[in-house]
């Protein structure tokens, strides 16, 4: 996965506009039970990759699927690590959805690269609502 993280890597930074960073984040499988656990107050969300700090859980989920699609989901995180690296968070809300917007629309550019639509994925950003 090294190969292909590194050239996903540099298409996040590209897309976002941001310097590449100097290394590549730290990567790590678990199971989607231990991301519901750790980011959905163990509620069966339907969150299948997480960045935080630095760092990109993936789940053993999203490594089940085909290339492409696992590809993209990485890159989505990537743009999240791009933005983390780069200090581009404002923490805000709106600044949240901002961020959450351009990670999809990466998403959603890749996949349509490799011939793949997926009906609404840009607009899952719009779900969050802001109230601040
Ligand atoms: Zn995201």
């Amino acid at each position: 996965m090294e190969a292909i993280t590194a050239s996903l890597l540099l298409l996040a930074a590209q897309f976002v506009g941001a310097k590449t960073p100097p290394a590549p984040p730290r990567i790590e499988v678990v199971s989607q039970a231990t991301l519901q656990q750790r980011f959905c107050q163990g509620k069966p969300c339907r969150m299948e990759a997480m960045h935080l700090d630095g760092t990109i859980y993936l789940s053993e989920t999203t490594l089940a699927q085909p290339e492409a699609l696992r590809e993209a989901v990485l890159l989505h995180e990537l743009v999240h690590y791009v933005q983390h690296v780069n200090d581009l968070g404002t923490g805000t809300c709106i600044g949240h959805r901002m961020l959450e917007d351009q990670a999809y629309a990466a998403q959603e550019f890749y996949l349509e690269s490799r011939g793949i639509f997926i009906e609404g994925l840009r607009l899952r950003a719009v779900t969050l609502i802001c109230e601040d």
